[in-house]
């Protein structure tokens, strides 16, 4: 792939650089494996009511968004009081996910204590606060959920015990041990660093998984094919390996509102955001569970995997953002109401070309052009 010029530097959002969008001031909450403990969902849902649009999106890295954020300040002293917010340096580069499900049900092994160590390994480097805040790690024990993602630096379990080492997406021909898997990500990352020029990742760097490998002097084997993209995530009741219960949920549009954030919190038990933007309560007994399901399917959760909602998915679209022809997810949500979208196909809807959020895979795009929508 041949390199872009960047004319702008890297603008993603965080919780303390927020980004300007045409409903206001929105702010990017980077969680690690995607956990969300129940007091921070508890804060995130109240700072969400009391200084944003009374929503928290989820989006496809697994972290949560706050819109037309009346307090910035104020947002950030929250966050940093529920210990969501461990690095002013780092906080827009901590884009670490791992598969959702490890270490509760299926996986080769699991990978949540490596989510913790490269974190901390993370903002421990100075010289990675200078990565982009769009790289992406990522920690797939070996289901292969997350390998379609294209992490720039990942790590993909197998069976012997050893992991793959992605870049770009792609098996690097690297092999690692467990105990070497956060020290190997954070000096491939280190090295993209002082290799990069104006890219924001490592796909766009002419040879940049070659480039990187030569600079760590790694040599690379064989290389595996990788998994196709998750079509449709786990949704619904799933039993995990310790005899608990896991509920996963889809959302319609990926958002959650405050009222049902609140009410997830409640719950007191851990709380996972996918990259598909659905979430998953975890370590429920099973009677807590069908109460769960019984409450929260009328406030908004999904937990059918057959719903409409669980293939179709929009950008921010109008009134949030300024390039879009049309309000995207009000669109949408009329179509699926009208039983409009397809029921054995991805769409994602998008209010210009860009196509902000497409998830990777075989998708059909649905564009607005001005006039009604497009669709290729
Ligand atoms: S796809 Fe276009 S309209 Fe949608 S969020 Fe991105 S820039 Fe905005």
């Amino acid at each position: 792939m041949s390199s872009p010029e960047r004319s702008v530097p890297d603008g993603c959002p965080g919780a303390l650089t927020t980004h300007l969008a045409a409903d206001g001031p929105l702010a990017r909450i980077r969680l690690p494996g995607g956990v969300v403990l129940p007091g921070q969902m508890q804060v995130l849902a109240q700072a969400a009511a009391a200084l944003g649009d009374g929503t928290l999106e989820l989006t496809s890295r697994g972290n949560m968004q706050v819109r037309a954020v009346s307090d910035p300040d104020d947002l950030a002293r929250r966050l940093a009081d529920a210990g969501l917010l461990p690095s002013s340096t780092h906080e827009r580069v901590r884009n670490i996910l791992a598969s959702p499900l490890s270490g509760r049900a299926g996986g080769l092994t699991d990978v949540r204590a490596l989510v913790g160590a490269l974190d901390e390994g993370l903002c421990a480097r100075p010289d990675l606060a200078h990565l982009p805040g769009r790289t992406l790690f990522a920690l797939d024990d070996g289901r292969g959920d997350l390998c379609g993602l294209e992490p720039d630096f990942g790590a993909y379990a197998q069976s012997d015990g050893s992991y793959a080492l992605l870049l770009a997406g792609r098996d690097s021909g690297v092999r690692v041990d467990r105990d070497s898997v956060v020290s190997m990500l954070l000096n491939c990352a280190g090295a993209f660093v002082e290799l990069r020029q104006s890219q924001w990742r490592v796909a766009e760097m002419d040879d940049g998984p070659a480039r990187i490998l030569d600079r760590l002097g790694l040599a690379a084997g064989p290389v595996l094919p990788m998994p196709a993209p998750v079509e449709v995530p786990p949704i619904g009741w799933l039993d995990q390996d310790d005899g608990l219960v896991a509920l996963a949920a889809g959302l319609a549009n990926g958002v959650l509102g405050a009222r049902l954030a609140e009410f997830l919190a409640a719950i007191d038990r851990p709380l996972i955001m996918t990259p598909w933007r659905s979430l998953i309560v975890c370590d429920l007994d099973e009677e807590p569970a069908e109460q769960v399901v019984r409450v929260l399917a009328p406030m908004g959760l999904i937990f059918d995997a057959a719903s409409p909602w669980i293939r179709v998915s929009a950008c921010t679209g109008s009134p949030g953002c300024e390039k879009s022809l049309a309000d995207v997810r009000a669109d949408l949500s009329a179509a699926v109401d009208a039983r409009m979208t397809p029921r054995d196909e991805r769409q994602h809807w998008s209010g210009c070309e860009r196509r902000c959020g497409r998830p990777k895979g075989e998708v059909t795009d649905v564009i607005a052009t001005g006039i009604g929508y497009r669709v290729s």
